[in-house]
C-alpha cells in the first residue's frame, strides 16, 4: 500500500495487512469513497468495541493524557490474574481523578470463594500497589452479572465528566464496555466515534447522553502475564471457561505437582497434608517425587507436560523457583495467571516455579 489513507472515524492511518493491529481495514475498502477502520466499523454498526494493543511508550502517553484530564477512571482487572493484569504505572498518573476498580470474570470462581473477602483483598492489595479506588466491584462481563450496578456507579462517580476505561489485554475490557454500552444506550442505537483531540493515539470516544464520553483506551500488554508465554491455541486450556472445580491432593513431603509444563509446585516439608488446587479444569496436573521432578521436566516438557508446545520450547522461559514458608492458616500460593493452591494449616515449606517474569506469591486465602 503506497498511498496513505486515514479512517474517517478515528483518524488512524489505515493498513490492510494485519487484522489485529491498529488501523486495519480490508483491502477491498480502499476502493470506497470514505474509509473506516474495522474497529470503528464494528463500533458504528454493531455497537461493539474491539481490542487493540499497543506498546509501553504509547501507554505512557495515554497515562499522561489521563493525568491531565478531569475524568473518572474505570480500571479493569482479571480476578483470576489480579497481579498479572495490574497496570503498574497507573497510580502515578491519576492525580485527583477518582477510580473505580472492577474485578472481571467472577463467574469463574468456585462457589466457596466469598465475594466480600475477595473485594477486601483487592482493596488491600490496591493500597499496597499505590492505588486507592473509591469502590471495588466484582462483575462478569461475559454473563452480564453486576453490570447494572457498575453502570449506576459509573454514572454517580463521573459527576458529569468523561470516563476512561483502562485495562491490560485479555481482562475482558471489550466485553465489559460492550455490556455497559447496552446498559446505557439500549439495543440498536448507533454510536459514532470521534478522534481524541490532540493525539494520534488509538483512543476512541463513545458519546454519552450529556455530551461527555466513555473513552476506550487500547489494551496494554503486560509482559508478566502468563498468557504471553502460551501459544494462542492453548490459551483456552489455561483460561478457565467455567467455574473452577478445586482438586485436593494429599501430599507427602518431597512430592511435586506439575501444572502442564507451565508451573511446578514442590512440597518440601511439613508432614503429610492436603493441598487444594484451583486451576482451569482443562489443565493437566501431574504428580511425581521431587527427586525425579527435574529429569521428568527435561524429558517430557512439550509432550506429557504441555502447554508449552514442543515447537515453542526454544523460546519458552525457564521455570524460576520461589520458596515460601507458610506461616498462617489458610494461605493461597498464587501462580499468577494460572491459578492458586490453598493450604489450610501453617508450617509447610514449599516452592512455586513459574516462567521467568511471571509472579508467584502468597496471599491470605480467599476461601
Ligand atoms: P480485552 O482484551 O480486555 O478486550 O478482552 P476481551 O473482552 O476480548 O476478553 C478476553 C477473553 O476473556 C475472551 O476470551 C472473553 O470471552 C473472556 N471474558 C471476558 N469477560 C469474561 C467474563 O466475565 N467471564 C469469563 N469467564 N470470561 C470472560
Amino acid at each position: 500500500m503506497s498511498e496513505k489513507y486515514s479512517c474517517i472515524g478515528c483518524g488512524v492511518n489505515i493498513q490492510t495487512e494485519n487484522r489485529d493491529e491498529i488501523g486495519y481495514a480490508p483491502p477491498s475498502s480502499l476502493d470506497k469513497e470514505t474509509i473506516i477502520c474495522q474497529r470503528c466499523f464494528r463500533l458504528k454498526h454493531y455497537n461493539e468495541v474491539q481490542d487493540v494493543s499497543l506498546t509501553d511508550d504509547d501507554f505512557l502517553k495515554i497515562l499522561n493524557e489521563i493525568g491531565k484530564s478531569d475524568a473518572l477512571i474505570v480500571k479493569i482487572v482479571d480476578i483470576f490474574d489480579f497481579n498479572g493484569s495490574w497496570l503498574p504505572g497507573l497510580h502515578r498518573f491519576v492525580g485527583n481523578n477518582k477510580i473505580l476498580l472492577i474485578g472481571n470474570k467472577v463467574d469463574l470462581l468456585p462457589h466457596s470463594v466469598k465475594p466480600n473477602k475477595l473485594i477486601n483483598w483487592m482493596k488491600q492489595e490496591s493500597k499496597q500497589l499505590g492505588l486507592r479506588p473509591e469502590e471495588v466491584f466484582l462483575v462478569s462481563a461475559a454473563r452480564g452479572q453486576f453490570i447494572r450496578e457498575v453502570a449506576a456507579a459509573i454514572d454517580e462517580y463521573r459527576e458529569g465528566k468523561n470516563v476512561y476505561v483502562v485495562g491490560c489485554t485479555n481482562v475482558g475490557k471489550s466485553t465489559f464496555i460492550n455490556r455497559i454500552l447496552k446498559e446505557v444506550t439500549g439495543e440498536g442505537d448507533v454510536i459514532t466515534t470521534s478522534h481524541f483531540p490532540g493525539t494520534t493515539l488509538d483512543i476512541i470516544e463513545i458519546p454519552l447522553a450529556d455530551g461527555k464520553a466513555l473513552v476506550d483506551t487500547p489494551g496494554i500488554i503486560n509482559h508478566h502475564q502468563m498468557a504471553h508465554f502460551v501459544d494462542k491455541r492453548d490459551l483456552k486450556i489455561i483460561t478457565p471457561k467455567k467455574e473452577i472445580k478445586p482438586k485436593v491432593y494429599q501430599l507427602n513431603e518431597a512430592q511435586t505437582l506439575f501444572f502442564g509444563g507451565l508451573a511446578r509446585f514442590d512440597y518440601i516439608s511439613g508432614g503429610r497434608r492436603a493441598f487444594t488446587c484451583h486451576f482451569s479444569n482443562e489443565i493437566n496436573i501431574h504428580r511425581t517425587k521431587m527427586e525425579n521432578a527435574d529429569s521428568l521436566y527435561e524429558k517430557h516438557v512439550g509432550e506429557m507436560l504441555t502447554p508449552p508446545r514442543q515447537e515453542q520450547l526454544d523460546h519458552f522461559p525457564e521455570l524460576v523457583k520461589h520458596e515460601f514458608t507458610i506461616k498462617e492458616a489458610k494461605t493461597d500460593i498464587v501462580f499468577s495467571g494460572l491459578g492458586w493452591i490453598t493450604v489450610n494449616e501453617p508450617g509447610a515449606k514449599v516452592a512455586a516455579y513459574v516462567p521467568k517474569g511471571v509472579h508467584a506469591m502468597l496471599r491470605k486465602s480467599l476461601i
